[in-house]
């Protein structure tokens, strides 16, 4: 049988980010994807306008459901919306502490525009970093996690510290001023120590979903038990093929083409 997923994320319309990229992620990659809807999101290609919460019971409620019925082998957590909703995922993985983590700080859309607030940055990094197996922030959304740190090792390992076992330093923002500019740069940090460094050729154009891509490929990784570190590089080459083969489908940003075989 397909390992099961469950997915809490946003609902993109453009279908580019968001809980779509989470299921077409998951096909592709021979795993069943259960969902639950954090919120709605008003956005084009280009931005995100703005955001509805979903209810708080009804998402507590979908959740336990999915939960009580399948036998689920791991968990992603994209955007979380309000603080509420962090409470309300955080008690669902206290009931289900066996089950990995997958976490992906979604805190502003890939082309500008909020998806959070500081206080819920603030609820991510104390209930959720402590539950979660790997976190997949990028450099900015680390700098939001852990706002205290003068480097991105600093704020890497006080997410570390607070119990997040292996954080996975995304690069495809901006490129770091020691960094060549044709190159992304990913670190791997883990609790036992261990640094990874992963080079990939930068591509050309701005991806939106391409974080959630990566984050729902280490889950599915995750749920057909592949070891960490293997199930990181398979995820990662996974998402970088996805945006080799993107498409722009409207008039702003390229969306990854999650569901080519890539071969
Ligand atoms: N989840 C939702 C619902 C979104 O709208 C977005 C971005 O707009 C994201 C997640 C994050 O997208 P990305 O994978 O581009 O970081």
């Amino acid at each position: 049988m397909k390992p099961i997923l469950l997915a809490f994320g946003g609902h993109d319309p453009t279908g580019g980010a968001g809980i779509q990229a989470d299921i077409e992620t998951a096909i592709a990659l021979d795993t069943h994807a259960t969902t639950v809807i954090t919120a709605d999101t008003l956005q084009d290609s280009h931005h995100v306008h703005s955001f509805q919460p979903t209810s708080l019971d009804l998402l507590i409620q979908q959740g336990r459901m999915v939960l009580e019925e399948f036998p689920i082998s791991a968990i992603k957590i994209g955007m979380v919306a309000t603080t509420e909703i962090c409470e309300a995922i955080h008690t669902l993985l206290v009931e289900h502490p066996t089950i990995p983590v997958i976490l992906d700080p979604v805190l502003s859309g890939g082309g500008g525009g909020e998806l959070s607030s500081d206080q819920l940055a603030d609820a991510i990094r104390t209930l959720l970093i402590p539950l979660t197996t790997v976190a997949t922030p990028n450099r900015s959304e680390l700098q939001h996690l852990a706002p205290e740190g003068d480097t991105l090792q600093a704020c890497g390992a006080e997410l570390i510290s607070l119990g997040c076992d292996n954080l996975l330093i995304t690069g495809t923002d901006t490129p770091a001023s020691d960094e060549a500019s044709d190159q992304v740069h990913h670190q791997l940090m883990q609790s036992s120590g261990e640094q990874t460094a992963f080079h990939y050729p930068r591509l050309p154009h701005n991806y939106h979903g391409s974080g959630c891509t990566l984050a729902t490929a280490i889950a599915t990784q995750l749920a057909h038990q592949t070891p960490l570190s293997e199930a990181i590089q398979q995820a990662l080459d996974y998402s970088w093929k996805s945006i080799d083969n993107g498409f722009q489908p409207g008039s702003g940003q390229h969306f990854p083409n999650r569901t080519k075989n890539h071969g």
